[in-house]
């Protein structure tokens, strides 16, 4: 399947070759033709997925089809639950959009300029997408009016949900035509967004893209015991100073200690920074992009502050802490492994955290391989899942990664003094001292388990 056989418009079919898309994922595939025939959707993929192409792609064909409107308010109106992920949807829609003349779009997120976005919604616009909050005080404001949305596009609507935004978005969905095309995307079509989906579609197709579809393939996932908070942190430092790391993001459970962990990597000399919600924009903006610009090597986030991150030079993702849901894991692995790259998801569990990491494994269907550090062996281990040979199981062969997870041979998370290639040296400084011994420490497989 091309994507000139889906029946794009030629403007868009050049903005993808400049993207160096080869050819559909199976989301797109899937989806671009049923969203172009009109009809409602109920899609089910995963971060990763390429699913931001599959819904802008035929919203920006419909609109180039169409004459423009005269500034009577947007046709494609898109729902995110993150500011940053609404604002790379947004460039998303730009990018596919380079070639078609005078198209507008508008990002309308909380904690930007309310009097930008409005002076921005004075003129025509074609594709407003936004946060919900920020969306209803411009509705309340008579700022934006949105009877002319002829396509409703719901992204990550699980996570809205999850963020209470369900009662924002029906009275959103109530200012638009009831004539419109919806299309809803989310990891799960059960549960309360199958009950939102009911309300908010008309005879929806459903289109399911299982995860092995998408690119998390492409992510070597592994896991590290640790005894304590110390142990946690000194096999933090050594991951993060290990060979083949370019950018790291770190997970944390809190605000609190996201901000803690980055202070505390700051001091070791590590180029790092935290990312949260209660950052003021400007500040989460300034810090996304110094890391797009490399000039951040390790961010340390909470899950709602890093959805949506694509950095392409992003190679691990680190969960200190495990997350809440197995769903989070799959939304954290995912800003690794982006832009067709391979990636490393690395996460720490202590003994009793082990309920949700097997609850991930159950989710994704794949098994996290037990990892250890030379010199920072834990004492702990994982008791062996019930009819699953390979954990605490000294002689079974099971959960055995078939490759040496020997760190690769790239450059390395450096930062300057030392030893290193001094990329990310800029934001923290970086004493030679405090990270020398675990620079050079291995990770491998743990046979023994
Ligand atoms: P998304 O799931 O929308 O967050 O997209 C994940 C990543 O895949 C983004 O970096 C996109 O630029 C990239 N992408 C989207 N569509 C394709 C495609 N057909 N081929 C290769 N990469 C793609």
């Amino acid at each position: 399947m091309t994507f000139k056989e889906l029946g794009l418009d030629e403007a868009l079919l050049q903005a993808i070759e400049s993207s160096g898309y080869p050819n559909p994922t199976p989301v797109q595939a899937r989806a671009i033709p049923a969203a172009l025939a009109g009809g409602d959707l109920l899609v089910s993929s995963h971060t990763g997925s390429g699913k931001t192409a599959a819904f802008a792609l035929p919203c920006l064909h419909r609109l180039g089809q169409n004459k423009p409107a005269h500034g009577a308010g947007p046709r494609v109106l898109v729902l995110a639950p993150t500011r940053e992920l609404a604002q790379q949807v947004e460039k998303a829609f730009k990018t596919y959009a380079r070639h078609l003349r005078g198209l507008n779009t508008a990002c309308l997120v909380g904690g930007a300029p309310f009097f930008a976005q409005a002076k921005q919604l004075a003129r025509p616009v074609d594709v407003v997408v936004a946060t919900p909050g920020r969306l209803i005080d411009h509705l309340q404001r008579r700022k934006l009016r949105l009877s002319e949305v002829q396509t409703l596009v719901l992204d990550e609507a699980d996570r809205m949900l999850d963020m209470g935004f369900a009662e924002d978005i029906e009275t959103i969905v109530a200012a638009t035509p009831a004539a419109r095309q919806t299309l809803l995307f989310s990891a799960t079509l059960d549960g309360v967004v199958g009950r939102l989906a009911q309300k908010l579609t008309r005879d929806p197709q459903r289109i399911e893209i299982v995860a092995s579809q998408t690119k998390t393939g492409t992510i070597e996932q592994r896991l590290l015991m640790a005894d304590s908070l110390g142990h946690k942190t000194r096999l933090l430092e050594a991951v993060l100073s290990g060979d083949g790391l370019q950018q790291a993001v770190v997970f944390t459970a809190t605000k609190r200690s996201a901000e803690e962990l980055s202070l505390g990597l700051q001091e070791k000399g590590f180029a790092a920074a935290a990312l949260h919600g209660d950052m003021h924009q400007t500040a989460r903006n300034r810090t996304l992009d110094k890391l797009r610009a490399g000039r951040i090597g390790i961010l340390v986030a909470t899950d709602v502050a890093a959805r949506g991150i694509d950095v392409a030079g992003i190679s691990h993702v680190i969960n200190f802490d495990p997350p809440r849901a197995a769903e989070d894991y799959v939304h954290r692995i995912g800003r690794t492994g982006r832009a067709g790259r391979d990636g490393i998801a690395i996460t720490f569990s202590g003994p009793r955290e082990m309920g949700i990491i097997r609850a991930i494994e159950r989710f994704t269907g794949n098994r996290l391989a037990v990892h250890v550090i030379e010199g920072l062996e834990p004492s702990a281990r994982p008791a062996a899942p019930r009819g699953r040979p390979g954990y605490g199981d000294r002689s079974g062969s099971g959960g055995r990664p078939a490759q040496d997870a020997r760190p690769g041979s790239g450059k390395g998370w450096t930062g300057g003094a030392g030893r290193g290639n001094g990329r990310f040296g800029g934001e923290g400084g970086r004493p030679s001292s405090g990270r020398s011994d675990s620079a050079s420490r291995r990770t491998r497989p743990d046979n023994r388990w």
